[in-house]
Order: C-alpha cells, then sequence, then structure tokens
C-alpha cells in the first residue's frame, strides 16, 4: 500500500444496467433509488436487489444472501466474458496463445470460489456453545494465515493473525476462529478495514468480554510494484471489550501474542 492508495475513491460512474445514478457517500453507504428497468445480466440482477435491499456492496461485503439459486453460476460465466475482455484489451492473442487459452476460466473459477470466495459463499457454520464453566481468563489463538487481496490493486496481503478472546456468554472451538478469518479475508480489503470486520463476526457469533486481533501482513502491492520494498510489513490490531478498558488485559493479551510469535 502506498499512499497514493489511500486518497478516498472517486464517485462511480452512472451505473448503466440501473439507468440510475448511483452515489456512493464518503462513509461507504450507497445512496439513491433505482429505476426497476430488469437488468440483463446475472450481476445487473444482483445489484438491483443489493440497491433495492439498500445493502452495502462494497469490495470486503459478503454478498451471499442476495444471491439466488445457480446465479453464482451464471455470475461465473460472466466474469470469465469479463477477464477475456481484459486479456483482449491487454493485446494478448487468447484464441491462439495456449498458455493463455483458459486463463478466464481460471481467474473467475478463482475469484468466485477461492481468493473472494469471502463475497460470494455464506458464512462457514460455526456452533456455539454456552459458557457453563464460566471461564474468564484470556485465551489467543494465533498464528492464523492470512491470505487476502488489496482492494486498490487485487494482489495478495499475505500474513498472519492472533486473536485473543476472554470469554462471555457463549464459547466457540479454536479452528473456529480460523475458518471465520479465512472467511473475512477473502475479499479485496484494506488491512485496517478487514481486521475490523473480523472483530465484528467474532463478537457476533461469542459476545466476548474482550476481543482482541493482531494482523501482521505483507502487501503485494508494496512488494511488487510501486515502492518495491520487499520487507516491508503492515501491522494493525483491534481492542474490544475487557482488553480496551482494563489496562492490565489489554497488557496480557498483547504478551500472550508476542510468546506465540516469537515461536514462529
Ligand atoms: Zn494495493
Amino acid at each position: 500500500m502506498t499512499l497514493d492508495d489511500l486518497k478516498p475513491m472517486p464517485p462511480l460512474e452512472a451505473d448503466f444496467d440501473m439507468m440510475s445514478t448511483i452515489r456512493r457517500a464518503s462513509a461507504g453507504t450507497v445512496v439513491g433509488v433505482a429505476s426497476q428497468a430488469p437488468a440483463s445480466t446475472a450481476s445487473g440482477r444482483i445489484r438491483q436487489r443489493l440497491q433495492a435491499a439498500r445493502a452495502s456492496f462494497l469490495a470486503n461485503d459478503n454478498i451471499a444472501a442476495y444471491l439466488q439459486e445457480g446465479e453464482l453460476e451464471a455470475l461465473q460465466e460472466e466474469v470469465v466474458e469479463q477477464v477475456r475482455g481484459l486479456l483482449k484489451a491487454l493485446v494478448i492473442d487468447v484464441d491462439n496463445d495456449h498458455n493463455t487459452a483458459e486463463t478466464a476460466e481460471r481467474v473467475a473459477r478463482m475469484y468466485l470460489h477461492e481468493v473472494f470466495k469471502g463475497r460470494y459463499h455464506p458464512q462457514p457454520k460455526v456452533a456455539s456453545f454456552p459458557n457453563v464453566k464460566e471461564l474468564d481468563e484470556i485465551y489467543t489463538v494465533g498464528p492464523i494465515t492470512v491470505r487476502s487481496a488489496c482492494s486498490h490493486h487485487l494482489v495478495p496481503i499475505l500474513g498472519h493473525c492472533w486473536i485473543g478472546i476472554q470469554p462471555g456468554e457463549r464459547v466457540i472451538g479454536l479452528s473456529k476462529f480460523s475458518r471465520i478469518a479465512d472467511w473475512v479475508f477473502s475479499r479485496p480489503h484494506i488491512q485496517e478495514e478487514a481486521v475490523i470486520i473480523l472483530a465484528d463476526e467474532i463478537e457476533a457469533l461469542c459476545k466476548p468480554r474482550g476481543l482482541g486481533i493482531v494482523l501482521k501482513a505483507q502487501h503485494y502491492c508494496m512488494k511488487w510494484r510501486g515502492v518495491k520494498e520487499p520487507q516491508a510489513s503492515m501491522v494493525n490490531s483491534v481492542v474490544r471489550g475487557s482488553f480496551r478498558s482494563n489496562v492490565s488485559m489489554k497488557k496480557e493479551f498483547f504478551d500472550l501474542i508476542r510468546q506465540q510469535e516469537s515461536l514462529l
């Protein structure tokens, strides 16, 4: 990520499918009411549904609840055509180049079902259980592998995160933190927002008394291009509840994380 990446996004162009102007406020909320002309593409229909519900569909939002039966497949076909168009615009001879002949299919599959699956697939099922033993000691889990992509360049963000919990009324299994993290990170992100979204999901699942997340990652938009700093990483954290209000708990959380990190 570079300083340039931090500039606010320009307003979106008028939405052709919807024949209406959708304005995105700086906070990311969608403003404007769409006309009801039926959209001819799967993405157009889904977008129409999202706009009618005034639901946010930013790059790091999950939109699975707005997809109908068979629409993910239709969306994939549409993305294949658009990626093929991108390759053609890059003047790559996709008709005769054996290496890129099926790249559009691979990229569409990779986006919808792998690297951005957290946008299109529903949250993995996570059972929570009553905290019958009334556990209230901090525990941490990590390092959890972080595989994401930057919203600005769609290149990888790779790293690790650590999650700490002071349990509340409900508890979830340790492995579930990895599953939720994978689902949240498998979207285009900026790192600052990724930890907040993950924290929101964990809070919704088990309502901990305290929650802390530390994320340390390398951004390929900084390693591979731009300033080309191969070793630079970004570290950020979020602390909530008792980890925020109680200084000694916060310190204990970061001490535990540091021990786990030294084992790397
Ligand atoms: Zn970037």
